[in-house]
């Protein structure tokens, strides 16, 4: 996953300071990750970047944002996936090469990066992480077309997986996106200044306003000539993530011309009608599940409450609880309120269950704050194969739904009741059409190929797994 943001300034107006609006923009698409931050900007002649771990606002201060002087900028908020939480891992990342520097902020995963590594290698190039990103701001950066636009265009149609990026070099903003169209990258003004963002939302906060999403494929490059847009590559389905939809992107944003927050209120009404059930109260998992929890009181009649309370600053902290802490587990992000649930039939609405761990946790919280029924009702269809696309869902042995019918997945969670929404429910609460997403955890099918060292990647721990578990019996 990852937020990604950009802003050209052709003016270089002094009350716009790029740097800062870049920090806002990132504050915005924070929920996108939270493992590291980094922002780079240039003046027109030299590329400088800043990154750490950690939040935008713990990466950032007043001191660091004066020192980032530019006209233009990038910046970037990384989502943590599996094992990777490193400095070096960080992004933007900058790659020098003598014909120009270029910093990326890279929004996906790619699925060929072994055999490009293995390339540059070849080519005597060295690489500082282990991330795909670099790849990419390598192959662009030692590009031996002098124009931008060919030499990330050439790029495009050499990386296969998701990307949706953005790209820095000194004299210039680049935004492109993968021919599937998994991640979305969307084009703003804010007056005469181009801005790119991963989600509406980051233009909002700086008072942008929507131009339009860039297309699968489809790359723009802005500098001193103005924007220009090029279908890069042959676009090849507009398999925009439905993940997306159903979690990660914030409810007050707009994908495909649509506000989330109502697409969300739709599939909980759905939901109410596909699985209604009598009870009491309808309570949300906060913050994700309340839109649907909305939409699903509305649909059945039954009131709306509140019965658990986020703690809105869990992020991911380098501090770790401590053995006692961590035992209590959830209780770090919610609590419940007794007197909504006491003696009551509740039914508890999400927006998705992964691996079940935290939804085991709720149910048993909930029974034991006083409600006699718990009736879970989730807004997405059960995630049965992992994503390779950048959303850490985690290998497929770990995914709760998966080999499992509802019954025993209710079973394991301890509710009164389970129902998901169906496929179909989902796809016209979304009003498009289902080859508009890729919706490949929820059916197992790929916009795109899935080389079999990826695969098998996912494949080993499981064949792992399953042998320390034939050990252990
Ligand atoms: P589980 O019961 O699977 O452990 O957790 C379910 C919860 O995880 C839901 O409330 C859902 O909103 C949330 N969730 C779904 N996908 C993600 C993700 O990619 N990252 C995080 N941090 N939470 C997620
Ligand atoms: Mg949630």
């Amino acid at each position: 996953m990852c937020g990604v943001f950009g802003i050209y300034d052709p003016l270089g107006a002094p009350d716009r300071d790029v740097a800062r609006l870049t920090f806002f923009g990132l504050y915005a698409l924070q929920h996108r990750g939270q493992e590291s931050a980094g922002i780079a900007v240039s003046d027109g002649g030299r590329v400088v970047a800043m990154k750490d771990m950690g939040l935008v606002s713990q990466v950032f201060d007043e001191p660091k944002l004066s020192a980032l002087q530019g006209r233009m900028a990038i910046g970037h908020a990384r989502y943590s996936t599996t094992g990777s939480t490193a400095w070096r891992n960080a992004q933007p990342v900058v790659q020098h090469a003598p014909g120009r520097t270029v910093a990326l902020g890279h929004n996906g995963n790619l699925t060929n990066t072994t055999a490009l590594r293995d390339e540059l290698r070849g080519n005597r190039v060295r690489l500082q992480s282990t991330s795909d990103t670099e790849v990419i701001a390598a192959l662009i950066a030692r590009h031996p077309s002098p124009r931008l636009e060919d030499a990330i265009a050439d790029t495009m149609g050499r990386i296969e997986g998701a990307f949706a990026a953005v790209l820095l070099t000194e004299d210039a903003v680049a935004g492109f996106r993968d021919p599937d169209g998994i991640r979305p990258l969307v084009v703003g003004r804010l007056d005469d200044a181009f801005v790119l963002a991963s989600e509406t939302c980051a233009l909002d906060i700086i008072g942008a306003r929507v131009e339009r999403e860039l297309n699968p494929g489809e790359l723009v490059v802005i500098d001193a000539d103005g924007p220009r847009y090029r279908q890069a590559v042959e676009p090849r389905s507009a398999s925009l993530c439905i993940f997306e939809y159903i979690y990660f992107a914030r409810p007050d944003s707009e994908m495909q011309g649509q506000g989330l927050h109502e697409v969300r209120g739709r599939m909980g009404e759905q939901l109410a009608e596909e699985a209604p059930v009598e009870a009491d109260v309808v309570i949300p998992v906060p913050d994700s599940g309340t839109p649907a929890a909305i939409g699903y009181a509305r649909a059945s009649g039954i009131p709306f409450g509140e019965g658990l309370v986020k703690n809105r600053y869990v992020g991911r902290t380098f501090i770790q609880p401590d053995q006692g802490l961590r035992e209590r587990g959830v209780k770090l992000k919610f609590n419940v309120l007794p007197s909504m649930l006491r003696g009551k039939r509740v039914v508890v609405v999400d927006d998705s269950i992964v691996r079940g761990s935290t939804t085991r946790k709720l149910v048993q919280m909930l029974f034991e704050a006083g409600a006699t029924e718990v009736h879970l009702r989730v807004s997405s269809p059960p995630i049965i194969s992992p994503c390779f696309y950048g959303i850490d869902m985690a290998d497929q042995n770990e995914l709760i739904a998966s080999g499992r019918t509802i019954e025993q997945v209710r079973e394991r969670l301890g509710a009164t009741s389970l129902a998901y929404l169906s496929l179909d429910g989902l796809q016209a609460s979304t009003s498009q059409s289902s080859d508009r997403f890729c919706r490949a955890c929820l059916t197992g099918e790929y916009p795109t190929e899935i080389p079999g060292d990826m695969r098998n990647a996912k494949l080993r721990f499981e064949e792992l797994a399953a042998a320390e578990a034939a050990a252990a019996r």
